[in-house]
């Protein structure tokens, strides 16, 4: 039977119900008791409107406290030691404790690690797997919700995710050993969870297998037909589910695995359905991925119709269809934005869209294109709008786009001869002292803010408040000695926000809010068309800074890569070609930076790493495109000004090359954390520039000491010559308070002259 189904559900609710309600519990201002009500209700609620939407089989199990992989930990008995003995049944407060540190009722203990979901903006907790980990069922949160799903009569689908992704995203502890070496242990459990799933009466299961399109170690492949062999009998059917890419060389693996149904993702990888249906065996049900899991464009459905008949041909019922990844990466619900346009409006969908149009595409298969032929003509007539659309096609960022030369991408002159020249007319000493951009962001600030955006007070006082804040931070740097001064970014709210609010080709939502990790949610903008800037977007606030100061202010611009990859970006053209819209307009800031008499210009690209593609064939076609862009919007300078950028994270080694190529004349990187394994890298590729290496922690309310600052730098100075050391934190400082910051600035000034002088 063709089945119309979803892969995951956003949970957060259209209100963020979950934060809020997870947020007081942690304050120990709503009970136990009635968090779990305010959960029951939301996935009640979530399984009814997937269900009157028209989907046959709901997903159980995709709902979380905090996140599905610290879910899977918990059900299957992979907790660290450090959170005490294991009672029988996982309590919700070890729970918390292992995602946060600690619960209400708990003593504090360090909470697992988060990392990055794929290539999205999800942050999962990582399992922790000691060298003799065994595994027990330890938490019937799951059962429970099918019972509880089952009790209110929804059709269901429980999710999990399967072993080896699972053991895959997992981190071994204690000394290094072969993750893989635990499936064997780890399989019995889950044929524990299948048995129970099916005395349940679950029909079928969705084990989520995203690993399946990464490049894989022989070892991992072979594994897979083991697992699922040992898995085959006696549980619910399985539906293996793919997403975030194409299967590419483990297209065989996956579908001759013994499982009843494939999951594959056509969205981020259309062109993998020839090969999948080559290796496909005729039993299996194909689970068509059409719908964007991951971005907030209605789906043209009549192209999606043409490909679902062309796989019922081939398949006959055998068909399933569903989003290309679980709805978590989209927002909820369109119908709460009141204040888009209706135009613009009309060409997004959320997940309460999606669901719609997944329902719909099945209706329009099964019962004949008339029954659902509004809805396809309102599609159709969201495709036209949006291909003809003035505010999308900008004949005149065209046109600039197809000018871009190779004279645009390079700097007059390479390195050496500008770092002369800016030697001599920045006159900055060795060692010289730095920030990276933001200073605190105080209640104050905040509500200033806010009561400007909401029109409570106007653009004067708004501009004298954010002007005092400038003061404020530069004469606090005056005071700290710092050499390179920074404008502190008060009237940033967020570093893709406050740019693309200035920005044609830019929305912003009220609510497209999406989960980031736990209570955590983003709003990520929408770039739907060509992006154009009518006017300086820093210049003012900078101008201003110099005026008061006759030390350096460094400029502070949002790199091109960064603004793409923390947007929502359109699906129309390539996102290299968004990227370099991005970046013209930012070659355009640059420029009136310079000619405002800013001598030094910093480009964050703390995204440039979260944009490489999962396959490492893919990297190369995308560091070229993100490097030059990252050159047309930094190389329209003369020599003399200095190019910062910054990125905060310690992974340099397999795109150092790509680093240098960006040919900042200053990098400042997050190293304080990491140590000297970072350094080497540098040091091995001999990259040529100057490098700030943060000299403490930010995210740390302690102070750092001297003598640690001194350490480092001098162990630095092993690396890179010290001629070309910067001193600065390893991020901006806009999380902590002004005490903290000028204990920490006036200690890293210290350690940089004592390194001077000696
Ligand atoms: N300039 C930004 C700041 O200091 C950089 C933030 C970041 O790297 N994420 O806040
Ligand atoms: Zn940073």
């Amino acid at each position: 039977m063709i089945l119309a189904h979803n892969l995951g559900f956003p949970r957060i609710g259209g209100q963020r119900e979950l934060k809020w309600a997870l947020e007081s519990y942690w304050k120990e201002q709503l009970g136990q008791q009635e968090l779990l009500q305010v959960t029951r209700e939301l996935r009640a609620r979530h399984w009814k409107q997937q269900q009157e939407a028209g989907l046959d089989l709901v997903p159980v199990g995709d709902f979380s406290w905090y996140d599905q992989v610290l879910d899977m930990s918990v059900l299957l008995g992979v907790i660290p030691p450090r959170f005490g003995e294991l009672q029988d049944e996982v309590d919700l407060a070890t729970y918390f404790c292992m995602a946060r540190g600690r619960a209400p009722g708990k003593k504090e203990v360090a909470a697992c690690e988060m990392t990055k979901w794929f290539n999205t903006n999800y942050h999962y907790i990582v399992p922790e797997f000691q060298p003799q980990q065994t595994f027990r069922l330890a938490s019937s949160t799951l059962f429970n919700q099918v019972a509880e799903a089952q009790a209110l009569n929804f059709s269901i689908k429980p999710v999990l995710l399967g072993p080896l992704s699972f053991l895959w995203l997992g981190k071994s502890k204690g000394r290094a050993f072969d993750k893989l070496s635990l499936l064997d242990a780890l399989l019995p459990v889950y044929g524990q969870v299948l048995h129970r799933l099916k005395t349940q009466g679950v029909e079928w299961v969705q084990m989520d297998e995203p690993i399946l399109v990464l490049d894989l170690p022989p070892d991992w492949k072979a594994a897979f037909e083991r697992a699922y062999s040992n898995l085959a009998n006696g549980g619910p059917k399985r539906l293996l589910a793919t997403y975030f890419g194409a299967l590419g060389d483990n297209t065989r693996l996956a579908c001759q695995l013994p499982v009843e149904g494939l999951h594959i993702d056509l969205v981020s990888a259309p062109g993998q359905l020839t090969q999948v249906l080559d290796e496909f065996s005729s039993y299996k049900i194909l689970s068509a991925g059409l719908v964007d899991g991951r971005n907030i464009w209605r789906n043209n459905l009549e192209a999606s119709l043409a490909q679902l008949e062309a796989l019922r041909e081939r398949l006959d019922d055998r068909l399933w269809i569903a989003p290309s990844c679980s709805l978590l990466h989209s927002p909820m619900d369109l119908a709460l934005e009141s204040s888009l346009d209706e135009e613009l409006k009309s060409w997004l969908a959320f997940a309460m869209q999606k669901i719609e149009e997944i329902a719909t595409l099945k209706r329009a298969l099964v019962e004949g294109r008339s029954i659902v032929a509004q809805a396809l003509a309102d599609s159709a007539a969201a495709q036209s709008s949006r291909c003809q659309s003035e505010r999308i096609y900008r004949p005149e960022i065209q046109a600039r786009m197809a000018d871009v030369n190779e004279d645009m991408t390079r700097r007059r002159h390479k390195y050496p001869v500008r770092a002369q020249i800016q030697r001599e007319q920045l006159k900055l000493p060795l060692y010289p002292t730095t920030t990276i951009g933001s200073f605190p962001q105080t209640l104050d600030i905040r509500k200033a803010r806010r009561d400007f955006k909401a029109g409570r007070i106007a653009e004067p006082e708004y501009r004298e408040r954010m002007e005092a804040e400038i003061a404020r931070a530069i004469q606090a740097q005056e005071s700290y000695g710092l050499d390179v001064l920074v404008h502190g970014e008060a009237e940033r709210n967020d570093m893709v926000e406050y740019f693309g609010e200035q920005l044609e080709g830019f929305a912003f939502t009220h609510n497209g809010w999406v989960q980031s990790y736990g209570s955590r949610c983003v709003k990520p903008p929408i770039i739907y068309g060509d992006v154009i800037r009518r006017q300086p977007m820093t210049v003012a606030w900078l101008r201003y800074a110099q005026s008061l100061t006759s030390r350096q202010v460094k400029g502070m611009l949002t790199g091109p890569v960064t603004l793409l990859q923390w947007s929502f970006v359109r699906d129309d053209q390539p996102r290299a070609d968004t990227c370099l819209q991005l970046a013209l307009v930012l070659r355009d800031e640059v420029w009136d930076l310079e000619q405002a008499g800013i001598k030094i210009i910093q480009i964050d690209e703390p995204a440039f790493r979260e944009g490489l593609p999962l396959r490492r064939v893919e990297w190369e076609s995308y560091l070229a495109w993100a490097v030059r862009c990252f050159r047309v919007a930094s190389s329209g300078v003369e020599d003399g000004t200095q190019i910062h950028t910054h990125m905060c994270y310690s992974e340099f080694n397999d795109i150092i090359h790509a680093i240098a190529a960006l040919d900042a004349d200053v990098i400042t990187i997050e190293t304080s954390r990491s140590d000297e394994e970072l350094l080497a890298a540098f040091a091995n590729f001999e990259y040529p520039n100057e490098i700030g290496p943060g000299v403490y922690d930010i995210h740390s309310p302690v102070a750092p000491t001297e003598v640690q600052i001194v350490g480092l730098l001098k162990k630095a100075a092993g690396y890179i010559p010290a001629e070309r050391l910067w001193v600065n934190p390893d991020c901006g400082l806009k999380t902590r308070t002004w005490p903290e910051v000028e204990t920490a600035l006036r200690t890293m000034v210290a350690a940089a002259h004592g390194l001077r002088s000696a």
